[in-house]
């Protein structure tokens, strides 16, 4: 079966079992075509949320579907396929936490939502990239430990007084894009400006116009002059990114600027999945009661002025 023909299967389908397909921006072109909405992973969890449907198929990675599955406990949340993880969230264990917590008892924990659902438990509050600057001010307490991304850490500390103690986790696909690579493609192109997400390395920061979260991108396109753009986080973003400014000249930052997890979701396997109804993530209800106080923590925080 073509591509195309499957999409339309797939679309009958979520028709027929009520099911929204939510797409994370480093989907395949092909899924985010598909989708009902594509977005940043807590954008999405909160549309799971709010969304009367009953079934949820989410085209994105474990933590992002856990975090759907939090917010929306009565919901049938569906990954199409289990393996789809996430190397940051996994580069840190409770146990890691608590040896950091001993160290620094008077610290406050603030944790990236690219982390495990047991880890979301166990923290004072939870952040994104576009809040987490807001979020680590906004707390009481002149010490935080930054949980799991060491370049988003050392992002934050930059505006900052605060002081941001650090896991060594970091995203291989943003770390990947290092600072000579950085400095080639800014020979290359020299009129054009490098937009970076703030998983990328702090030296690579440094050489960009801007250090933007998914959804800041968005939003710095649209405004934008300047005719090309380099995108310095994973290469289907470009997709939204042409959507919302199609007047402008897209250049990965990088060939290889891909998420090997995100490229897990195939149309076969969302066909599969939501024939199936399956494979289903579920969270413990304690740990997803203890995960969703520290998200309405961070709600909580972003909207304080
Ligand atoms: Fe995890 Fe990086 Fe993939 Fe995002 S791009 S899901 S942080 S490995």
């Amino acid at each position: 079966m073509s591509s195309t023909g499957l999409g339309q299967k797939i679309r009958d389908l979520a028709k027929d079992k009520k099911a929204l397909i939510l797409a994370h921006n480093y989907q395949p072109k092909e899924i985010q075509d598909i989708a009902d909405v594509c977005g940043d992973s807590l954008e999405l969890a909160k549309i799971a949320k709010d969304n009367s449907a009953e079934v949820i198929v989410f085209c994105g990675v474990y933590f992002m579907a856990e975090a759907a599955a939090i917010l929306s406990p009565q919901k049938k949340v569906i990954l199409p396929d289990l393996s789809a993880g996430c190397p940051l969230a996994d580069s840190i264990q409770v146990e890691d936490l608590f040896s950091l917590k001993k160290r620094y008892p008077r610290a406050k924990v603030v944790t990236y939502i690219n982390s495990t659902a047991t880890l979301k438990a166990v923290s004072d509050v939870i952040c994104t990239s576009s809040n987490a600057i807001q979020i680590v001010n906004k707390l009481e307490g002149d010490e935080i430990i930054f949980l799991p991304d060491k370049n988003l850490a050392s992002f934050v500390q930059r505006f900052t007084n605060k002081k941001i103690i650090p896991w060594k986790g970091f995203c291989p696909t943003h770390e990947n894009f290092t600072l000579d690579k950085a400095l080639e493609v800014k020979r290359k192109y020299p009129e054009a400006v490098l937009i970076v997400h703030p998983e990328c390395r702090f030296e690579v920061v440094d050489q960009a116009t801007e250090a933007l979260s998914t959804g800041q991108m968005t939003n710095f396109v649209k405004g934008l002059k300047t005719k090309e753009v380099i995108v310095g986080t994973e290469s289907d973003m470009i997709n939204q990114l042409q959507i919302v400014a199609p007047h402008l000249n897209y250049l990965p930052a990088a060939n290889n600027f891909i998420c090997p997890d995100m490229k897990k979701i195939s149309l076969e396997k969302l066909y599969q999945a939501l024939k199936n109804l399956s494979p289903i993530v579920t969270v413990d209800f304690e740990i997803a009661k203890r995960a969703k106080r520290a998200l309405d923590q961070m709600l909580l925080l972003s909207k304080k002025k």
